[in-house]
């Protein structure tokens, strides 16, 4: 009887699984075709600097246009990148893209580029960070690269950490995204002098939390960027404990390039009103 539950059990689950198997392969084939055929799109999400009330830059997020699957959230392709070595190629257009987008805008807006771990084992991050900056004339201290706590944590001989302070060099600034996500936080925070922190939204609604982080990080001379605020009450007291930048769905969720131009307005005049505000109250 035990033998027929099992064989059950096998024929129940089998389906499922090649399907899954299938479904990743199907995945694989059209993301490895996806560079060439020019799916890859970049959104911009808004960075708020807290002191000033002031629009301080945006960080472009990728998104995957499929034909059929419609916008891919990069948490659904960019592990598999990795996997299958293809997130240097998407990231050196990565890199291209934005800074290209970014020298299009106002001077003085940053962009932040995410830079996958990866990255920084192929060798050619320097010669693509340089090379984007050269095509598109864009100030190198207009472009910050963000990098995982992950990203440090493989460091084989110190190769990232040197890689980062090449970039340093170049006058591009750099920072630690998803802090207080990864393991070791604080040894990561201390292995590198990074011009920002970048504390994860899981940890927006925790005061002892954000006020440790913002109070450590202000004393080893680094910003501190608030991810994931929502709400205004959020803003208020991140900006209380010690955040120097704001990032979230509160200001705007990240959008396509061509909104850009109406996102800086729109905001420039939030500000505005802000700043009468405080004049009338
Ligand atoms: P991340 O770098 O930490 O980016 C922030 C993520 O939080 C974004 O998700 C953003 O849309 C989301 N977010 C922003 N504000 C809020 C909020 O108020 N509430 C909530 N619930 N979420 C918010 P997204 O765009 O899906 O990106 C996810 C992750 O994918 C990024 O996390 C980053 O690690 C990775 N990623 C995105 N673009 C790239 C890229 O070009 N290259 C690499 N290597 N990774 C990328
Ligand atoms: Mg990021
Ligand atoms: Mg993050
Ligand atoms: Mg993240």
């Amino acid at each position: 009887k035990s033998k027929a539950e099992g064989r059950c059990r096998f024929h129940f689950f089998e389906p499922a699984l090649q399907a899954s198997a299938e479904a990743r392969r199907l995945l694989e084939f059209d993301l490895r075709a996806a560079l060439a055929l020019g799916q890859f799109e970049l959104f911009y999400q808004p960075q708020l600097d807290l002191a000033s009330d002031r629009l301080a830059g945006f960080e472009a997020l990728i998104r995957w246009r499929h034909p059929v699957r419609g916008l891919v959230p990069p948490d659904s392709f960019i592990p598999l990148a990795e996997e299958l070595g293809l997130i240097i190629r998407i990231g050196e257009w990565v890199v291209r893209e934005a800074c290209a987008e970014a020298a299009r805008w106002p001077d003085g807006l940053c962009v932040a580029v995410n830079v996958a771990a990866a990255q920084f084992t192929s060798g050619t991050l320097i010669s693509a960070v340089t090379g984007a900056l050269l095509r598109s004339g864009l100030p190198s201290r207009r472009l910050e690269l963000e990098v995982t706590e992950t990203a440090l944590l493989h460091d084989d001989g110190g190769m990232t950490l040197e890689q980062l302070q090449a970039l340093k060099d170049l006058g591009v600034q750099v920072s630690l995204d998803d802090f207080g996500t990864g393991y070791s936080s604080l040894t990561q925070l201390r292995s590198f002098p990074f011009d920002r922190v970048k504390i994860d939204r899981s940890f927006a609604d925790d005061p002892a939390v954000v006020r440790a982080v913002a109070a450590l990080g202000n004393s080893l001379g680094m910003r501190i960027t608030a991810e994931g605020v929502e709400t205004d009450e959020q803003m208020q007291r991140l900006r209380d404990d010690g955040c120097t930048e704001a990032q979230g769905y509160l200001l705007s969720r990240p959008v396509p390039a061509g909104e850009v131009a109406t996102l800086i307005e729109r905001l420039g005049l939030l500000q505005g009103r802000r700043k009468m505000g405080a004049e009338v109250g």
